[in-house]
């Protein structure tokens, strides 16, 4: 939502930082020989900012846990960037200041392998650099009550790209797996992993409700451990006084479920009302997934003042290049 005032929202005016610096959005640009954009070594990860119209300000969500997993994901590919988690919280809040966003945003960092060299599969020796750009950003997933479909594609399993982490390459496996679904006419997929288990959707992770008990999938059934996924069982308990358990869950746990809902920075919290075009429960948004999905769209904007840690309230400034 814009004020109306003069604000850069066209991606032309945008900056980035780029090469340790903030440059216009259309000079950040690669080498074709770039070793990340042929092997998808790259990890990255995706933060929303929430524009808060009353305080007039951004709220990042969770932006430390972000780069905690990302600079965990670099660890495992090797990419040495110079930046720790407070120099990479302070550029973010630096480029969304220079861009004075006034709106809902997307925040997305990079780190890559840069090196211009080919036929090179390995990742020790080879540069890293570190990117980052934040764009206007609305509803993700395009509906408010999902109709999914059970994947065909089974979940990467850890010991082939682990799915833990935020890597570049491992997101063809949840690309084939939405282009099968919205092809289909689904909102979504949900992917089981290789022995079967309900695994998570292509960018989000999967809860159900049952009995009053809220479940959703173990870290160890190659999941990515969601920042979202951890505010909800955090606010499930505490607020909700719910019991939350993280084990495998079969497949027909979902049809049985009284609720199913999906948890990520980008599709926030929203319902499953349909699987594999079988209604679940009476094929409407349950009343657990509705309350909290209300605490969490307040949390994540700033109104909650019990959870405003978990935010980093950025206001648009005018800075000069
Ligand atoms: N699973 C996958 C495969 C994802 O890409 C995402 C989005 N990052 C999620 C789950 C949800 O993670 P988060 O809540 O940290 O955005």
């Amino acid at each position: 939502m814009s004020t109306g005032q003069s604000s850069p929202d066209g991606t032309d005016q945008l900056q980035a930082f780029f090469r340790g610096q903030y440059v216009p959005l259309s000079e950040a640009k690669v080498s074709v020989m770039t070793h990340a954009l042929h092997y998808g070594t790259g990890v990255f990860e995706g933060i929303r900012g929430n524009w808060n119209e009353e305080k007039g300000a951004i709220f990042i969500f969770r932006l430390r846990e972000h780069f905690e997993r990302l600079l965990r994901g670099c660890r495992l590919l090797m990419l040495d960037i110079p930046y720790s988690v407070d120099d990479l919280c302070e550029i973010t809040v630096e480029l969304v200041q220079r861009n004075r966003h006034q709106q809902d945003i997307y925040i997305r960092p990079l780190a890559y392998k840069s090196a211009e060299l080919i036929a090179n599969l390995k990742l020790q020796e080879l540069d890293s650099d570190f990117t980052l750009i934040t764009v206007p950003f609305g509803n993700y997933l395009g509906s408010d009550a999902l109709r999914c479909c059970t994947s065909s594609w089974r979940r990467v399993d850890d010991n082939m790209i682990p799915a833990r982490l935020k890597i570049s390459g491992i997101y063809v496996n949840s690309i084939l797996a939405k282009t099968e679904a919205t092809m289909a006419g689904f909102d979504e997929a949900i992917i089981l992993n290789q022995d079967g288990h309900v695994c998570e959707g292509s960018g989000e992770n999967i809860f159900v409700v049952s009995d009053g008990r809220l479940f959703t999938s173990s870290l160890e059934d190659n999941v990515l451990p969601g920042i979202t996924r951890d505010t909800i069982i955090q606010i499930a308990q505490r607020e909700l006084g719910l019991d939350v358990v993280e084990r495998s869950i079969d497949r027909s746990e979902l049809y049985l479920a009284d609720e199913v809902f999906l948890t990520g920075t980008a599709a926030h919290l929203t319902p499953v009302v349909q699987l594999d075009n079988r209604n679940i429960a009476d094929g409407k948004i349950g009343p657990i997934s509705g309350k909290l999905q209300k605490l969490y769209f307040d949390i994540v904007v700033g109104r909650n003042p019990k959870y405003l840690h978990w935010c980093t309230a950025v206001e648009p400034r005018l800075v000069t290049a």
